[in-house]
């Protein structure tokens, strides 16, 4: 069973496109929150991911396009980007928002969107605070986003080993715990402007990051001609 895990779509329609159709015949897709905020599609990407039966958890930006208090810890931008998308979005998809857990286990994986102790807002992106969280699930493995930087910590016999994939690296999955990130499809901040996403083959046991190329300059006009803020525009290009 192949599964395609997405994570920060960040209604970027064509980035999520680009990597349903790059990541070729998956049997599940398995999202980890921010499906929508700061992109122009928030509609028609909660209709994909329905359209292919994807599963997945509630991110920060998620919670505050339900009228969350979420929106007062953005940043200006953030926060224009997040009234847009309160006004523009449909009935139908606040309800699938709604419907998201802030927590789903599946067999072995446990989805968060930021960390398994604090499933909405905390950052794993240190070592101190992987450390802490690798104990705080009780399946085998962790999925998780929210950074939007690529990346894994496993527990090594009580050694932390934190890894930094690029695109195209493989991860064999043991008896070790791990947390895994597959990075961000609709606003990636590694310095790469490609979507991130993982392949998980769950007979090989193995995990895959890999990164497709999307039409960057469509999105932005989408934006532009939205009125969204400039900055937010300017960064896709960038990959920061
Ligand atoms: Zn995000």
């Amino acid at each position: 069973m192949r599964v395609l895990i997405v994570s920060d779509v960040h209604a970027n329609l064509r980035a999520l496109d680009a990597v349903l159709e790059a990541a070729g015949s998956v049997d599940a897709v398995w999202h980890l929150g921010d499906v929508v905020g700061y992109g122009p599609d928030p509609d028609a990407v909660v209709d994909r991911l329905r359209s292919r039966g994807a599963v997945g958890v509630r991110g920060n930006h998620d919670a505050a396009a339900l009228g969350g208090r979420e929106i007062e810890q953005f940043n200006a931008y953030a926060r224009r980007a997040m009234e847009w998308t309160r006004d523009a979005i449909r009935e139908e998809t606040r309800a699938w928002l709604a419907d998201l857990p802030e927590r789903l286990m599946i067999g072995q994986f446990t989805l968060v969107h930021g960390s398994p102790r604090d499933p909405i807002w905390e950052y794993i992106s240190s070592g101190p605070v992987a450390r802490a969280n690798l104990s705080a699930f009780e399946t085998a493995y962790c999925l998780h986003g929210h950074t939007h930087v690529p990346a894994a910590f496993r527990d090594d016999d009580g050694r932390l080993t934190s890894i930094a994939p690029a695109g195209g690296s493989s991860l064999v999955l043991d008896s070790r715990r791990v947390l895994l990130n597959p990075g961000s499809v609709g606003q990636p901040r590694d310095g790469i402007a490609t979507a991130s996403y993982l392949v998980l083959d769950l007979e090989r046991r193995e995990t895959r990051w890999r990164r497709a190329a999307y039409d960057i300059g469509a999105t932005q006009a989408a934006m532009t001609a939205l009125g969204l803020p400039p900055p937010l525009v300017a960064r896709l290009k960038h990959g920061v």
